[in-house]
């Protein structure tokens, strides 16, 4: 398993991160959130007052920020310019904000970057919308996850708090961005196989993945 990549994809709400945290949990690998990266983008060029609705903007101050992803399952750490931003990235500003400044072909190539010099060697459960298909498009298991539009905001207003209609109307925008977009669209990769979360428990979904990995690792044979 030590140079094994697994890459999951999907929308928000899908069940994307409970997953990817408890497999790699369970699996003893290391685990990258690049909508974290993606997210601390967005929470700089608002702290520094660029104007996000000028993708030339965006683009040109794109390798500012110094950003270092922890890869620790259960404390997933994302520093900014040192200081740690977790919380931050999770604000309704960067919700809104946030396609927009994914849709940057500067920025995805800067993060692009960041992301193939932390998968390395692998031994890694790694998380976005283009990691089958273009981050890492030989990963040995690639997986796509979906979910009732209802459940996905339902899980995530009950995670970040919030109203359920709200945070739907949120998800929708942001998906139609972020799959509309012409750099690396979410998309399911070549080869990806499908869950559809809506019907399991967190528990569950890792419980099905563990057995997926093992299979490809050849370890649960
Ligand atoms: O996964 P999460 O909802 O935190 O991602 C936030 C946003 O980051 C997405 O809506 C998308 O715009 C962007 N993203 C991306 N490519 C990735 C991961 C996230 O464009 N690999």
């Amino acid at each position: 398993m030590s140079s094994l990549v697994v890459a999951i994809d999907g929308p928000s709400g899908s069940g994307k991160s409970s997953t990817s945290r408890g497999v790699a949990a369970r699996l003893g690998l290391r685990y990258l959130d690049t909508g974290a990266m993606f997210r601390a983008v967005t929470r700089w060029m608002l702290s520094h007052g660029v104007d996000l609705t000028d993708p030339d903007a965006i683009a040109a101050r794109s390798g500012e920020p110094v950003i270092v992803s922890g890869t620790d399952p259960p404390d997933p750490t994302i520093p900014v310019d040192g200081r740690d931003a977790s919380f931050a990235i999770r604000s309704d500003e960067v919700n809104a904000a946030v396609s927009p400044v994914s849709a940057v072909p500067a920025v995805r190539a800067r993060l692009l970057e960041l992301q193939r010099d932390i998968i390395g060697k692998g031994g890694i459960v790694v998380e976005g919308r283009d990691i089958g298909s273009v981050v890492a498009p030989d990963a040995a298991l690639k997986l796509y996850l979906s979910a009732d539009p209802e459940a996905r905001a339902v899980r995530r207003a009950a995670e970040a708090g919030g109203d359920v209609a709200a945070t739907q109307e949120s998800l929708r925008a942001r998906d139609r961005i972020d799959s509309g977009r012409v750099t690396a669209p979410l998309t399911m990769a070549d080869g990806a196989v499908h869950i559809d979360t809506t019907p399991y428990t967190p528990d569950e979904v890792i419980s099905q993945v563990v057995a997926l990995v093992e299979a490809v690792s050849g370890d649960g044979e």
